[in-house]
């Protein structure tokens, strides 16, 4: 079950469970729309990945084993290690996310030596 993470890496604005601009990676990293569109360019900066909408989870339990009731929200709060500024000087290749994860997988998680591929670079 996806946790739900309670707010943007990056601006850290507040992303409650009926958030409708939260967007989330396959990692479930974390990000507002506005970040997403702004700044990232839907590419997570923390796997490369891209995004979607992170579906609302209901406060009213709609079965007996579902709804925040059951299952709350996650509280830790994460933020990104990558800065607005290291994010920005990241590589143009930012396009079509399915491409990106077939072509450039192995260059996107950090292969060595291919520095220039990375996204974004490594502190
Ligand atoms: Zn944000
Ligand atoms: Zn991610």
């Amino acid at each position: 079950m996806p946790e739900l993470r309670p707010n943007c890496e990056l601006c850290d604005k507040d992303l409650p469970p009926n958030a409708l601009d939260a967007r989330i990676c396959s990692y479930e990293c974390t990000f507002c729309a506005a970040c997403v569109e702004h700044h990232l360019q839907n590419v997570c900066p923390n796997c490369g990945g891209g995004f979607e909408a992170r579906p609302v989870r209901p406060a009213r339990s709609w079965r007996e084993t579902t709804g925040l009731a059951v299952d709350p929200p996650g509280t830790r709060r994460r933020h990104t290690p990558y800065s607005v500024a290291e994010i920005a000087e990241c590589g143009p290749d930012r396009g079509d996310p399915s491409a990106r994860t077939l072509t450039r997988a192995g260059s996107i998680l950090g292969r060595r030596g291919e520095s220039e591929e990375r996204w974004p670079a490594r502190r």
